[in-house]
């Protein structure tokens, strides 16, 4: 599947959704791309995982903001690789450092730099420490197994509503409500 594609269907799969978070934060090593950048050199041309780039773009064009929380001990690396991918302008907040914390402290980072509250952002990564330690922050995390691609989108999305309490579904959810939704979100209450 080409970047295009992938970008449509993920724009298919938003536009599905109420409500979006307002900001996705990505792992780098086994999330974004396929290897640890720490075993890499940076004159390699590294390659995300194939639905990656897609996803990015349509959560850009959706105005949904992106941040990265990264435990890779080699910044510069990564941030190369970043560079060389073209996608590093694309991130509000690039939290790179190794910690001993399961990214609590990366969060807490990224929380002041963008005021945007936990309970607000949507997290992927591939190692359940810190989905564990980054969900009890109030964060809907996701485990992917192979990757950032169109499922774990699907089910980040979808855990992300389930998440929201129903007064803030129906306050925030009433931005663009469509008259059928507005039916059920009255059912609801
Ligand atoms: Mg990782």
């Amino acid at each position: 599947m080409g970047d295009d594609t992938v970008k449509n269907e993920a724009m298919e799969i938003m536009g599905m959704c109420q409500l979006l978070p307002r900001l996705v934060v990505f792992d780098l090593d086994y999330t974004l791309w396929p290897f640890y950048c720490e075993c890499r050199s940076k004159r390699d041309m590294p390659r995300l995982y194939p639905h990656a780039k897609g996803i990015l773009y349509a959560l850009k064009d959706k105005g949904v903001k992106m941040a990265i929380a990264s435990r890779s001990p080699t910044p510069d690396i990564a941030n190369t690789f970043l560079e060389k991918l073209g996608i590093k302008s694309m991130f509000v907040a690039q939290e790179i450092f190794s910690s001993w914390t399961h990214k609590t402290d990366h969060f807490q980072r990224i929380n002041r730099r963008t005021n945007i509250p936990y309970t607000e952002m949507l997290f992927f990564d591939d190692e359940d420490r810190n989905i564990d330690a980054v969900s009890n922050m109030g964060v809907t995390s996701i485990l992917v197994g192979n990757g950032v691609n169109l499922g774990a989108l699907r089910q980040g999305l979808s855990k992300f509503s389930q998440n929201q309490s129903p007064s803030e579904r129906s306050k925030r959810g009433s931005r663009n409500l469509s008259k059928k939704s507005s039916t059920s979100e009255t059912e609801e209450q």
